[in-house]
């Protein structure tokens, strides 16, 4: 028997003011342990439908008027921001959101915010999050502020993986990385992805590195999605370039 899709975002409207229909119809899947690709040019729709899973519209004056959203076969989509990160449903922000006051270590903790399995166990995904970003470690009491922009990028991973998330909506990680960086977050979070099995939904504008990380891609254009498919068969497709994302 096949498990349910750890997401499943169903014809979701989103309107923003009350008036200005953004999303018009999105429907897509995250296979349990999937890497999926949401692509489309800038203004396409990428981050509302990451925000309208995670709940965080609101603060836009944004909000869902039609459709449905299963986390894991449950419906979640009036569940509080934080009620989501408890079942395992968390997004890293575009353009990062670090505390820049903090320390590197204080803000990986201050992703386990909502864990009450104690000091240790909290601990050890501090070491396992290191593990993963070696960078971190050897950051750990900096300032994230002083920081630069591809350790603040690993930094909200590392914080979002401290919650133990099941699936991570990721907003354009790449965004103003330098290309070597970029691959090198993108081969961490295939190996994680790999080895602990977390689920990924991952909007970007770089198109070329998501279909290559990704197993699966949604081409959004104006609030719809336009075009589904293999990554495989997006990546090799002249059109999808030239029409969709205006690469060519
Ligand atoms: P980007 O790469 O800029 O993040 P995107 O594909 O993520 O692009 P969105 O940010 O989701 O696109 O924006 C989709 C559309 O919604 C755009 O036309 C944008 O102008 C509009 N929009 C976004 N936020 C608001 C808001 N708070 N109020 C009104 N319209 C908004």
């Amino acid at each position: 028997t096949s498990a349910s899709p750890i997401l499943e975002v169903n014809n979701i409207e989103v309107v923003y003011d009350h008036v200005i229909l953004v999303l018009k119809g999105v429907s897509l899947t995250v296979p349990e342990g999937g890497i999926v690709a949401l692509l489309g040019a800038n203004g396409a729709g990428k981050t509302t439908t990451l925000k309208a899973v995670s709940n965080l519209l609101g603060a836009e004056r944004g909000e869902v008027t039609k459709g449905s959203i299963l986390l894991g076969g449950d419906e979640v989509q009036s569940l509080d921001p934080n009620e989501l990160v408890r079942r395992g449903c968390i997004q890293v922000m575009e353009g990062r959101h670090c505390f820049g006051h903090l320390t590197v270590e204080e803000n990986l903790l201050t992703g386990a915010f909502t864990r009450k399995d104690g000091a240790a166990a909290i601990r050890a995904d501090l070491e396992m999050v290191y593990g993963y970003f070696p960078r971190l470690r050897e950051r750990r009491r900096s300032l994230a502020g002083y920081t630069s922009g591809g350790e603040q990028q690993m930094c909200a991973i590392g914080r979002a993986l401290m919650a133990r998330p099941r699936v991570i909506l990721l907003d354009e990680p790449s965004m103003g990385l330098a290309p070597q960086l970029v691959e090198e977050i993108f081969e961490i979070v295939a190996q994680l992805n790999r080895e602990s099995g977390v689920s990924l939904l991952l909007a970007e504008q770089n198109t070329n590195i998501a279909l290559r990380y990704a197993t699966y891609g949604y081409i959004l254009e104006n609030g719809r999605v336009v075009l589904d498919g293999d990554a495989a068969s997006l990546g090799s497709n002249e059109d999808v370039k030239e029409f969709y994302l205006g690469m060519s």
